[in-house]
């Protein structure tokens, strides 16, 4: 085996992967020499770039395919259409905060299908495929809120408390096999998600946006630093590892203490 390669011949399919923590995974798992295969709603010519310029740095196959992980066909069609699957990173997902009496139902609706029915269409159809392999690593990217509850975020914490739970059972369904499935859970990130939500916050406690980002978004992590998207791909990385042989159903935090609390 390739030490500085260990993931050479390996493809990782990351859904959601032309931003953020699915972006950075996506690199990290090249930089180990996984062939990737990058996804989003979007068929823009900076989606087809992005994949180039991760083929170009890392020497490595990299690809983008459109699909659009509200739309379960389209999820199955995904895996599909990349033909392979080794390792399979659910990491698709979008935010909307309000109190549960005005949470928009299409809002409902959006979350569960990105950020936890996609996860399981994608296994649905990555599964023979890593059977077939003899050889597969299941990755979801939960949160936090996967193992604890914050106000106003009812779909997303559903969602991710669920993508736990679908996580252990890929787990036990595929125990006695080569094949692990995990669940990463982050604390706060600083990615576009998270961006997005900092002026709102800054302006409703009337503070600056560097004061809004530590008092108030990072609050709840004692470290009071973000966690980054290259230690997220890390993780993933050493689940890909034989020291990762018989890590299986689990989760894993990378919350700066967030959830020992
Ligand atoms: P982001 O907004 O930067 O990235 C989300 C990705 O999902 C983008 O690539 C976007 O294009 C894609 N996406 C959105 N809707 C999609 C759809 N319908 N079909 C296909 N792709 C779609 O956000 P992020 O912070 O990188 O979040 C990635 C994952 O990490 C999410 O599941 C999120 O819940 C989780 N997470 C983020 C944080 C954080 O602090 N940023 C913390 C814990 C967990």
């Amino acid at each position: 085996m390739d030490l500085a390669k260990p993931l050479k011949g390996k493809t990782a399919i990351i859904t959601g992967s032309n931003s953020g923590i699915g972006l950075g995974v996506a690199r990290t798992l090249a930089e180990a020499g996984a062939d990737v295969v990058l996804n989003s709603f979007t068929d823009e010519t900076e989606d087809h770039a992005l994949a180039a310029s991760i083929a170009e740095e890392f020497g490595v196959t990299a690809r983008y395919i459109k699909a659009d992980m509200s739309k379960p066909d389209e999820c199955r069609a995904l895996i599909e259409e990349a033909g392979a699957c080794d390792i399979l990173v659910n990491n698709a997902g979008i935010q909307h905060v309000a109190p549960m009496e005005e949470f928009p139902t299409e809002k409902w609706d959006a979350i569960i299908a990105i950020n936890l029915s996609s996860a399981f269409h994608t296994t649905a159809v990555a599964l023979p495929m890593m059977r077939a392999a003899g050889w597969g690593r299941i990755i979801n990217i939960a949160s936090a809120h996967g193992l604890t509850a914050s106000p106003y975020k009812s779909a997303y914490v559903a969602a991710k408390h669920g993508i736990v739970g679908i996580t252990k059972v890929a787990a036990l369904e595929t125990a006695k096999e080569p094949i692990t499935a995990n669940a990463i859970c982050p604390g706060y990130v600083l990615t576009p998600l998270v961006e997005s939500q900092i002026p709102d916050t800054a302006k409703k406690y009337g503070l600056t946006e560097e004061e809004a980002k530590q008092q108030i978004i990072l609050e709840r992590q004692p470290s009071k630093e973000f966690a980054t998207t290259e230690q997220i791909g890390g993780t993933a990385v050493f689940l890909c590892s034989t020291a990762a042989d018989q890590i299986t159903g689990t989760t894993i935090s990378i919350d700066g203490g967030w959830t020992a609390l």
